[in-house]
């Protein structure tokens, strides 16, 4: 179709994402909290989906928010495509768990709505692109619906569409399928994987689910609270598309989770071989 743009060039010895010496506190009623602390990582071009992945607090979104410019960090920068992030951009484009869709707007005009100040593009491009990412997700005959008619999943898939449209550069996605039921889930799973797989963009998904993370990454930044850190990461080099019931994800899922363990696990509560 003649919307698509074409897939970008790609050069894995270029940097696409890095994250250098960030802090972040924050001012609570109950004091200082240190939500990031000397946080440092690197996405390569090409590199698929790198998964941020630990428990609640461990300033998965607050990473992620300084990644998007929404926050800023106390110490340290971040850089996509060699240019300081200052703000909010187009070029990385943000999912969260909860959708966001504009209600008085029907499914094709939440999509075009992030296209409106796009420069340089008729109205007809615009309807194009938007209904081709619509399509993609699988989501072309339900163009003229509206957001209380969509299933909690197709609200998710619209949001997907709408990140997409714009062509970022990253998209960053925060627990985007964690309200979702299993089922529903699942079928993302698979279809972001094929999406990833037309579109090759650079995905920094946010979970606390281990399961979900292999099943989606190509690599793995475990993450642990008070201060947040990044601790640990992992290379999974499995097939896709990836099943998150199949016996590999479950096996590289439990090596991961017994790593979790080790670090949780009280000092005087070890045995010792
Ligand atoms: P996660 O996404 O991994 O659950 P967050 O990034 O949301 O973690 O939070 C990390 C820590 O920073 C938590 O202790 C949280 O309470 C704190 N925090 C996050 N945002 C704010 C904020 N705006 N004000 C105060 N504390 C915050
Ligand atoms: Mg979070």
């Amino acid at each position: 179709m003649s919307a698509e743009p074409a897939a970008p060039a790609q050069s894995p010895e270029r940097l696409k994402l890095v994250v250098a010496g960030v802090t972040k506190v924050f001012k609570t009623g109950s004091g200082l909290v240190t939500a990031l602390e000397n946080v440092s990582l690197q996405v390569r071009e090409g590199e698929a989906i790198s998964c941020l992945v630990g428990p609640s607090g461990s300033g998965k979104s607050t990473l992620l928010n300084i990644i998007a410019g929404l926050e800023k960090p106390d110490q340290g920068e971040v850089l996509v495509d060699g240019e300081p992030v200052v703000g909010p951009g187009r070029d990385r484009m943000v999912m969260f768990q909860e959708s966001a869709l504009f209600p008085w707007l029907n499914v094709i005009e939440n999509v075009l709505f992030g296209l409106k100040l796009k420069p340089g593009v008729t109205n007809r491009q615009r309807r194009e692109v938007a209904e081709y990412y619509l399509q993609m997700v699988g989501l072309g005959r339900f163009l003229k619906a509206y957001v209380h008619e969509l299933s909690g999943g197709m609200k998710q898939r619209v949001a997907l569409a709408r990140a997409l449209a714009p062509n970022p550069s990253i998209l960053l996605m925060d627990e985007p399928f964690a309200a979702l039921d299993a089922m529903t889930r699942e079928q993302l799973y698979i279809d972001l994987q094929e999406i990833w797989q037309k579109r090759r963009k650079t995905i920094v998904f946010v979970t606390h689910n281990v399961r979900e993370a292999i099943c989606l990454g190509d690599r793995i930044m475990l993450m642990s609270p008070s201060p947040g850190r990044i601790q640990d990461q992992f290379t999974i080099a499995l097939p896709r598309p990836r099943d998150i019931n199949s016996v590999e994800v479950a096996r590289h899922a439990m090596e991961i989770t017994a790593v979790i363990r080790r670090w949780n696990q009280p000092r005087e509560g070890r045995t010792s071989p």
